[in-house]
């Protein structure tokens, strides 16, 4: 039996969905009421991944720290991956990606000094008729030139591709270890 604990750090700017996401992927929850996660907060969600390998997710959830921008290396020691939000509805979020992977490049490394596996993630797609992804082949060039393992489209609303964008996560993880 092999049996794995990841550290993820989940980032991007407030209000984004970064607590729904955790919460619909963790506890299969929504709520259109989360008060604004202060301190850090955690969730593990646990994964039969394999009939002999369990995988142990430990999500971070940043906490009320998104208006500073950036973190502490503190909080970022030892991620062995990354997931980016954005909000399909307010292109602010999305000119924030870059910064949000500029800072955990430079802060986090793996053993290896490459960089960790990062997942951006188009958030509220339920509401995608004013949304930003029209185009996903721009974003697609875009994860390229930027150094993400891979996008999605996701809505924790409405609880599409969370699973997903996390299974395609561990597969990246796994690679490294
Ligand atoms: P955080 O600050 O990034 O943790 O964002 P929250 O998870 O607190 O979400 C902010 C607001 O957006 C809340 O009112 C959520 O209910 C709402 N929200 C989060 N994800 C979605 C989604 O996929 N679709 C829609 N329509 N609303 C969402
Ligand atoms: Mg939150």
């Amino acid at each position: 039996m092999k049996e794995y604990l990841f550290k993820v750090l989940v980032v991007g700017d407030i209000g984004t969905g970064k607590t729904s996401i955790i919460k619909r992927y963790v506890h299969n929850i929504f709520s259109m009421h989360y008060k604004a996660t202060i301190g850090v907060d955690f969730a593990l969600k646990v994964i039969n991944w394999e009939p002999d390998t369990v995988v142990r997710l430990q999500l971070w959830d940043i906490a009320g720290q998104e208006r500073f921008g950036n973190m502490t290396r503190v909080y970022y020691k030892e991620a062995v991956a990354a997931i980016i939000v954005f909000d399909v509805t307010r292109v602010s979020t999305f000119e924030a990606v870059q910064k949000w992977k500029f800072d955990i490049d430079a802060k986090v490394k793996l053993s290896t000094g490459e960089d960790i596996p990062v997942v951006l993630l188009a958030n509220k797609c339920d509401l995608a008729k004013e949304g930003l992804v029209k185009n996903s082949a721009q974003m697609d060039k875009f994860c390229e030139d930027k150094g993400f393992a891979g996008w999605f489209e996701t809505s924790a609303k409405e609880n599409l591709n969370i699973d997903k964008a996390c299974r395609f996560l561990v597969t990246k993880i796994l690679e490294n270890t």
